[in-house]
């Protein structure tokens, strides 16, 4: 099962010539411009009575007769011109012109679903992954390393059938198969916001695909006792994980290596005879592919982050005995969207198809917007570990951020490693303002009051969304925006594309419009080739800019990054002198950022009871500071509050609520 089949969900419209007035007018932001295009412009018999939808295309190459071809479509747009759009590699959101049976059709691809089925180990597009059909034997002990079996909700309970190209016979197959159903699952994330919505995700996967339970956090200690919540059951022994699951991170060596820590009890755990299925997902997983399964032949699944709609049918197939690395680049697909599993929807196919996706909080929620990064920082690792840009259709977007609207969430945060490079890959291009604007107003009042987002990348920030923050009510004035270095020559060895006074342009122009936002960034000390010198511009411009919160980092050395092999490395001993620098000037710095606030009465957005005191509640200026002040969580959780500031922290800050 690797062969990547896809079909494509159309919208079209049909114009009479050549002319592209159509396509222009698509170019607005508000509403579904297109459902109305195709309903009052188009002159497709065909399509107008419904909204333009021509519904779901198969890839005409995967058919050898040609009969067999939806009837439907074959009456619109030719064979050939349903091969000519899976050719170009169209994803979701695209909007093409294409020239159908009598005339031009403009189509906009709305889905893409792709499957994962037959068994050869070659992706459609001729790539690999590698799927071994059963687990090699673990080097040295002969033992061969079990997993429970994974069962989709709603399928079958015999789920090994003689059909799937495994001798039911072979010894290995017996011990395979006498383990017993997956029941509890645990996931360790580590790294950025990123990894956090992939990780939600993947939850969503495991409970709502196949009905696993997650256990509390791992004691570390200990790992083979599950700590809970509850202090009573503290040293009570509780069941162990039927499936572990590493979410990784790689950006820096320090990160990476955690997860080799990690892994151990687990990899020993499952020697010792427990079976047990362990995935290693995220940034590691595609950085390494292979190789980690022959540095930990105990691993059943690599997976890479493109591949999560996927986990369940994969994990069926670990149950099997497979042992699978699915890190081979491919088109972005939601596997026909995100939110809770829609049995009744009219765009259902195969009985399940929504990526379910479990929240980790209820009043904001992560929404990806562009995945991957076209960038060449040289010291990143983040474009050969995500892949090329890809950004998401903004009608899906704002189809997600609805079902949150609906669900009472209050704050959205748009994710993207550049963000501003949304829509430079999309037909016709869009820009992230266009996006602001276009959630803005289309989010329906009183629901969804804040939108934020990260990251900002200085070369390609425009001023257009200064104006966004400054005058779209829901978009908080808050602003990321990565600096990672004062010196210019640095800059220039980062490829950052920018200067320490290009850089401080866009500081004034943030000032002078939107005069009260909060500015936070990134910094990386010990670059290879800082001097005190160069060193001293990042503190000049720290001091120029004062930042209201800054994420300080030492230059760790990355696999197939171009500075790892530079001969100029900074010793570890300057790195952390200049860490520390930083970090005692970014805390002065963040204080003085608070100390704005004292005495001031701030809209704030409940989010959580204070950990460290029960009778307080913790929430978010739409700065993004959190403020904590006395209050009930029941009463007040997913409410916005009017906050007096009375006190300034470094981080936080505190006060009272203001009674209306
Ligand atoms: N895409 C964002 C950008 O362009 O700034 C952030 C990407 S990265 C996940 C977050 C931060 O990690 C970066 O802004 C940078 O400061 C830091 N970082 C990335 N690679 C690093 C490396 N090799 N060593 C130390 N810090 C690094
Ligand atoms: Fe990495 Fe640069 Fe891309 Fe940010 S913009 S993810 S730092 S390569």
């Amino acid at each position: 099962m690797a062969d990547l089949v896809m079909n494509l969900y159309l919208n079209g419209g049909k114009s009479e010539g050549d002319d592209n007035a159509a396509q222009s007018s698509y170019e607005r932001t508000d509403g579904d411009v297109f459902s109305r295009l195709a309903t009052d412009v188009s002159t497709c018999p065909f399509t107008r009575e419904d909204s333009g939808e021509i519904g779901w295309v198969d890839n005409p190459s995967n058919h050898r007769d040609k009969s067999d071809l939806n009837d439907v479509y074959a009456d619109i747009l030719s064979s050939e011109a349903i091969e000519d759009l899976f050719s170009r590699r169209v994803k979701g959101g695209d909007v093409i012109k294409v020239e159908g049976k009598d005339g031009w059709h403009l189509i906009r691809v709305d889905d893409l679903f792709i499957k994962l089925v037959g068994d050869t180990d070659t992706t459609a597009d001729g790539s690999k992954n590698r799927i071994n059909k059963v687990r090699p034997k673990l080097k040295g002990s002969g033992q061969i390393p079990l997993s429970p079996v994974f069962q989709k909700i709603g399928t079958d309970a015999d789920i090994i059938d003689s059909n799937d190209g495994i001798d039911n016979d072979d010894e290995q197959s017996k011990m395979i198969y006498s383990v017993p159903n997956a029941k509890h699952y645990q996931i360790l994330t580590s790294g950025c916001q990123m990894n956090v919505a992939d990780s939600e995700r993947i939850m969503g996967v495991l409970e709502g695909e196949l009905g696993l339970k997650a256990l509390d956090a791992i004691n570390t200690a200990d790992p083979t006792l599950i700590t809970t919540s509850n202090k009573k059951s503290k040293n009570k022994k509780k069941p162990t994980p039927d499936i572990l699951l590493l979410n990784t991170c790689t950006i820096r060596d320090h990160a990476e290596q955690k997860v080799y820590d990690a892994l151990g009890p687990y990899t020993a755990m499952k020697r010792a005879g427990k079976p047990l299925a362990i995935v290693v997902a995220g940034c590691v997983a595609q950085q390494e592919g292979e190789a980690l399964l022959r540095r930990f032949p105990e691993i059943d699944l690599v997976l890479g982050p493109q591949y999560i709609p996927w986990l369940g049918e994969l994990l069926v197939e670990v149950g099997k005995g497979s042992q699978l690395c699915m890190t081979e680049s491919m088109i972005w697909s939601e596997k026909g969207g995100i939110g809770a599993i829609d049995k009744d929807s009219s765009r259902e196919k195969d009985g399940d198809w929504m990526t379910p996706i479990k929240r980790g909080h209820s009043v904001r929620a992560w929404v990806n917007v562009i995945y991957g990064c076209n960038e060449h920082c040289t010291y990143c690792v983040v474009p050969s570990v995500r892949g090329v840009e890809q950004s998401r259709s903004m009608e899906a977007i704002l189809q997600e951020c609805l079902q949150l609207a609906a669900s009472g969430y209050k704050e959205v945060t748009l994710l993207g490693q550049n963000i501003d490079a949304y829509g430079r890959d999309m037909i016709p291009k869009r820009t992230f303002a266009d996006l602001l604007h276009y959630l803005n107003d289309n989010l329906p009042p009183n629901t969804i009051s804040r939108i934020r987002y990260v990251t900002s990348h200085p070369r390609y920030f425009s001023e257009r969304v200064i104006d966004a923050v400054a005058n779209l009510d829901k978009v908080c004035e808050c602003f990321h925006m990565p600096f990672q270095a004062g010196d210019d020559e640095v800059l220039r060895g980062m490829r950052r594309g920018y200067t320490f006074d290009s850089y401080m342009k866009i500081i004034q122009k943030i000032r002078a419009k939107a005069p009260d936002a909060s500015i936070c960034g990134d910094v990386i000390v010990g670059f290879p080739g800082e001097t005190e010198e160069a060193f001293q511009r990042t503190l000049d411009l720290m001091e120029e800019v004062k930042f209201d919160n800054l994420n300080t980092f030492a230059y760790s050395p990355r696999p197939n990054t171009e500075a790892a092999n530079w001969e100029n490395q900074i010793p570890p001993e300057v790195q952390s002198e200049r860490l520390q620098r930083v970090q005692a000037l970014a805390a002065k710095h963040a204080l003085e950022r608070s100390e704005r606030y004292v005495g001031k009465v701030i809209e704030v957005l409940v989010e959580d009871r204070n950990p460290k005191n029960g009778g307080e509640v913790m929430g978010r200026t739409r700065q993004g500071r959190q403020v904590f002040f006395e209050g009930d969580i029941d009463e007040l959780k997913g409410e916005l509050v009017n906050v007096e500031i009375t006190e300034a922290r470094t981080w936080s800050l505190v006060g009272g609520s203001i009674q209306d």
